[in-house]
């Protein structure tokens, strides 16, 4: 059932329009990612659910209640920023015990909530400090705890990791999943880190210039996407031109490659085909079609992958394989049979024409 429904919302300031036509049903308990490049409209469209700003057009609802001309602090939301935002004059309980407080709930009340979420973000030692003496961690975890404390129907989460240096970023992220799924609360965390969003998300809505470009779990986002857009945006991946033979088949090169499903392309026309790093195999295959020809050109050891970069018709082609420690890896200079499956091949849009 539907919980947080978003329908038609369009944002307009002056003359730009920042967020056009969005519409998304959030289930109870879901959480989901909004997902795009900076100044694509996420912000935007978090601060119209908070009730920050309002839509020029289309409604916003909670549990059926439409709330798109309801005060910011009478919608039950929680809220977190990139900067943390504590009262640097409050301590750690006085901060989590702000929005009770606010609400007018008993003192009892507000002290067995206090310690309940101190114990939540794993910070009961921690009651009577101040924000300036908290690492950035857990000045986060705090405000996490703040925003969960008066029990919101829907939490928003802004940019919340983006300050924090990369190892914290990684436990936190964790913590905030496994928090989210205990407390079972519907969630929206605005990210333009596209592994951030694809590890911690039920569903990404990607975004671009305002409009969605695609939504989808982060399964259907990675392995389909639906637009060039979307594929370049996600993930590392390499585009290679052919030439459409009809039906399913597109030759690069004098190479015939098979797609999985037809192509909309006429015969003759230009195809462009996306293909991940970890699709490109390197084993000879025994197809005869979806062989291309590459020279290795550089070769990089990341651990447990060794990434390949590729020249493949006159084009970069990256290609992971896995590290084996009695295989060294392949030299640069050497040309290598690939080989790609059918069902690996992403085909999008074709170039536009000039
Ligand atoms: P970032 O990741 O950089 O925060 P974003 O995707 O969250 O980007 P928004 O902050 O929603 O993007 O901004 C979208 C566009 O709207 C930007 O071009 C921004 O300059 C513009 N914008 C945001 N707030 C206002 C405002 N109050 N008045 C005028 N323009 C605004």
């Amino acid at each position: 059932m539907t919980f947080l429904n978003i329908a038609d919302v369009t944002k307009r300031f002056d003359t730009s329009t920042v967020v056009d036509d969005f519409s998304l049903a959030v289930e109870r308990g879901e959480f989901i990612s909004f997902l795009g490049p900076s100044g694509c409209g996420k912000t935007t469209m978090l601060r119209m659910i908070a009730g920050f700003e309002s839509p020029s057009s289309g409604r916003i609802a909670i549990d059926g209640e439409d709330i798109t001309a309801l005060q910011a602090n009478r919608r039950r939301i929680g809220m977190v920023f990139q900067s943390y935002a504590l009262f640097p004059n409050l301590s750690v309980g006085e901060n989590i015990a702000f929005g009770l407080q606010v609400a007018g709930r008993a003192k009892s009340e507000i002290a067995g909530r206090v310690e309940e979420m101190l114990a939540l973000i794993k910070l009961p030692h921690l009651v009577d400090r101040y924000p300036y003496q908290l690492s950035g961690g857990q000045q986060q975890r705090v405000a996490l705890a703040r925003a969960l404390a008066p029990q919101p129907r829907v939490l928003l989460l802004d940019e919340p990791l983006s300050a924090l240096d990369a190892k914290i970023r990684l436990s936190l992220r964790e913590e905030i999943r496994q928090l989210q799924r205990e407390l079972g609360i519907t969630t929206v965390f605005v990210t333009h880190d596209q592994e951030e969003a694809l590890s911690i998300s039920d569903r990404i809505v990607v975004m671009n210039g305002g409009r969605i470009e695609q939504c989808g779990t982060p399964f259907e986002i990675y392995n389909h996407p639906a637009t060039r857009f979307v594929a370049d945006f996600i993930g590392t991946l390499s585009l290679i031109e052919g030439v459409s033979n009809g039906d399913r088949s597109v030759c690069v090169d004098g190479h015939i490659i098979e797609l999985e499903q037809p192509l909309n392309v006429e015969k003759g026309r230009p195809v462009t085909m996306a293909i991940r790093p970890e699709s490109i195999k390197l084993e000879a295959s025994p197809d005869r079609t979806n062989r291309l020809e590459g020279r290795i050109e550089d070769v990089q050891f990341l651990g447990s992958i060794v990434r390949l970069r590729l020249v493949v018709a006159g084009t970069t082609v990256l290609a992971d394989t896995f590290n084996r420690p009695t295989v060294p890896p392949p030299e640069p200079g050497k040309t290598v049979t690939l080989h790609v499956n059918p069902r690996d091949i992403i085909p999008i849009d074709a170039p536009a024409e000039d």
